[in-house]
């Protein structure tokens, strides 16, 4: 099977991003995000998922990365799984984070698959474990939208 005809922007920018899907959502046409593509493009190439639009990440700057802010760990949601759990920081700070990140798919998923790329799925199956540690870590994930950005509760 191959996907169903979509359109396809690679913006350079969060804000652009945000304002492709702002603009999509407001014109009724069903935009997706492209992150690693592990989940969507199975979806897209049986058709369960049939977008109008993909809008990729990929390409957006400042979405990879890890720093200390404040002594919060901040893992960018577009770096990879196995960049994320090799990060000296990430070892000495949270060393549970890396015994977990061992137990995602295999290293070839983890080298492609962005670190935040589950928590965004509306379903988490038990075998997404990034997803159950998250909340143990009292993580927050800041989400960015046309009305600026928040943290999520750790709960939510
Ligand atoms: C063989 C295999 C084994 C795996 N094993 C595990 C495992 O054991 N544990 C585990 O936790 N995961 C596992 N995964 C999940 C994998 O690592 C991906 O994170 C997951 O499939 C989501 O794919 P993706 O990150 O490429 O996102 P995509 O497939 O590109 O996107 C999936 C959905 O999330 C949305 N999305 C993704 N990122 C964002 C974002 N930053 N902002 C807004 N929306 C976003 C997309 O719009 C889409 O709807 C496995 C995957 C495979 C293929």
């Amino acid at each position: 099977m191959k996907p169903a005809p979509f359109d396809y922007h690679a913006p350079a920018t969060l804000a652009e991003a945000v304002r492709l899907l702002q603009q999509y959502e407001d014109d009724g046409i069903d935009a997706k995000v492209l992150a690693g593509g592990q989940s969507l493009m199975p979806m897209l190439a049986l058709r369960v998922a049939r977008p109008e639009v993909l809008i990729d990440l990929r390409q957006v700057a400042g979405l990879t990365g890890i720093r200390e802010d404040a002594g919060t760990i901040v893992i960018g949601a577009m770096e990879p799984k196995q960049l994320a759990a090799e990060s000296p920081l990430v070892q000495q700070k949270q060393p549970l984070f890396h015994a977990a990140t061992e137990l995602v798919g295999h290293r070839q998923i983890r080298n492609r698959g962005p670190w935040a790329g589950p928590l965004p799925m509306p379903i988490r199956p038990p075998s997404i474990r990034l997803w159950p540690w998250c909340w143990t870590w009292n993580s927050r994930p800041w989400v960015r939208g046309a009305s600026g950005a928040f943290r999520r509760k750790s709960s939510s």
